[in-house]
């Protein structure tokens, strides 16, 4: 009795802080400018469906792909075993789904799925010491990127130290479970593979101690599972759920085609063609609030942009694909993701202490995000085509750009005079357009 209701109490206030922080997190999201995202319904879910569903683009790289795959499928399936879980921890039954389907068809199911989880369970904590290694062990470069210092490396590694944890405890709970009844304490279903093996090392341990060590698999699996829950909208692994929301809304546009500024469109069409009708441009509305141009910080981006940023799994295969980073400027797409989160953070942490209307008088560009990143991105769009999970770091790049050309007249030297040529010159070049053709002159001589 004391147990259920420590429980219930328990997976309840995990439960309402996750949806407490889930709500921060969506008023965050939300202080981003609207953007229409709602047409393309069926394309959208086919994406969804291919990319965060089907991991499609983690095929990319092999074996890391299978890998994950396992701690995926782990996590996806063990929330079977979970329901089970639940039900016993909440009514002070133990194994209550087993008890109610015993001997029946739908017995045998139940007990290939426990199977299947074990199964599924033993592969996952493999892949978890192979992640482990390739971060702690083999360091792989990616992850060792100035970016990934300090917290993203160690929220990394208590991820992945949890998944091990929880394996171990659901294998220690199976397992004592077996051994249990092999001592005619308990009836759970004796034909878990795996367990069975574990179980032979719990040979001559008394049944005393074999209940408890029951217990403390039960409840490690179940507070670790709610402990996990309550951590990750703390960490990157809170992609787990927005991968799936940020894949159906991701850009359908071809990769490169940027979005033009309306306004500056309109001037720039009436500058160049001495035909075009003035007044087919709309006046400005004189009430309305001054256009700006691009993004000084979070909330002049996009939801979406906003949503990339929390979607993060700070993998680094974009950073790793960046010929900017590549080629040793300071550019990675990655820390333009966690920048973009970490100030929105910064951001909802000021409203929730001092009001919506609060100015802290940083931003994005230049507390964060430095005019050196921004100029070192050649809108390559292979950091678009990296991403597993289809995050467009480009996007923020370039409404950050457009933000110091037109807005602050702020351009590296190299651009100011090739603008200026255009102007002047009609073209990047410093020539004059009457000696646009002098190099034919020589063909006729
Ligand atoms: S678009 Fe920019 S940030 Fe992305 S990979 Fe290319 S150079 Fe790097
Ligand atoms: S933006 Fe995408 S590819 Fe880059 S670190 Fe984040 S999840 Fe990985």
């Amino acid at each position: 009795m004391i147990s259920s209701i420590i429980f219930i109490v328990v997976f309840l206030s995990a439960f309402a802080f996750f949806g407490f922080k889930i709500l921060k997190i969506r008023r965050n999201i939300l202080l981003g400018r609207n953007t229409d995202l709602s047409g393309n319904k069926g394309q959208r879910i086919k994406t969804m469906l291919m990319v965060a569903f089907g991991q499609s683009k983690m095929t990319a790289r092999p074996i890391p792909f299978i890998m994950h795959f396992f701690i995926y499928a782990a996590f996806l399936i063990t929330q079977i075993e979970l329901i089970e879980i639940m039900i016993d921890g909440s009514t002070g039954q133990h194994r209550y789904i087993w008890h109610l389907v015993e001997g029946s068809f739908l017995g045998s199911i139940y007990t290939f799925t426990i199977n299947f989880i074990e199964i599924l369970s033993v592969l996952a904590f493999v892949a978890t010491i192979v992640f482990l290694s390739r971060r702690n062990i083999i360091r792989l470069a990616r992850f060792q990127k100035p970016e990934m210092k300090g917290w993203p490396s160690k929220d990394a590694n208590i991820i992945l130290f949890g998944e091990i944890t929880l394996v171990t405890c659901i294998m220690l709970m199976n397992s004592s479970d077996v051994a249990l009844q092999r001592l005619g304490v308990f009836h759970p279903t004796d034909t878990l593979i795996i367990s069975r093996a574990i179980a032979d090392l719990w040979a001559g341990i008394p049944k005393e101690t074999l209940l408890i060590m029951e217990r403390i698999g039960w409840w490690g699996h179940i507070l670790g599972i709610l402990g996990f829950m309550v951590y990750l909208p703390f960490s990157k692994h809170f992609h787990i759920f927005l991968a799936f929301p940020n894949t159906y809304f991701s850009n359908l546009l071809p990769k490169g085609q940027l979005t033009n500024l309306s306004a500056v469109t309109s001037e720039v069409k009436l500058m160049l063609d001495p035909t075009a009708d003035p007044y087919a441009v709309p006046a400005p509305d004189q009430n309305a609030a001054p256009v700006k141009f691009g993004a000084k910080d979070v909330q002049d981006l996009t939801w979406k942009n906003l949503m990339d940023a929390y979607s993060c799994t700070e993998c680094g295969r974009c950073t790793a694909e960046c010929p900017a980073n590549i080629t040793g400027k300071k550019l990675s797409p990655r820390k333009i993701m966690m920048d973009t989160r970490d100030r929105l953070e910064q951001v909802g942490r000021n409203i929730d202490k001092h009001g919506k209307d609060h100015q802290d008088g940083k931003s994005l560009l230049f507390d964060h995000i430095t005019e050196e990143e921004l100029w070192a991105c050649t809108s390559c769009n292979a950091c678009v085509q990296a991403c597993p999970v289809n995050i467009n770091p480009l996007e923020i790049i370039i409404e950050l750009r457009r933000d110091l050309i037109m807005e602050q007249s702020k351009a590296p030297s190299s651009i100011n005079t090739m603008l200026n040529n255009i102007q002047n010159n009609g073209a990047p070049w410093q020539f004059s357009p009457q000696d646009r053709a002098n190099w034919a002159q020589e063909l006729n001589t």
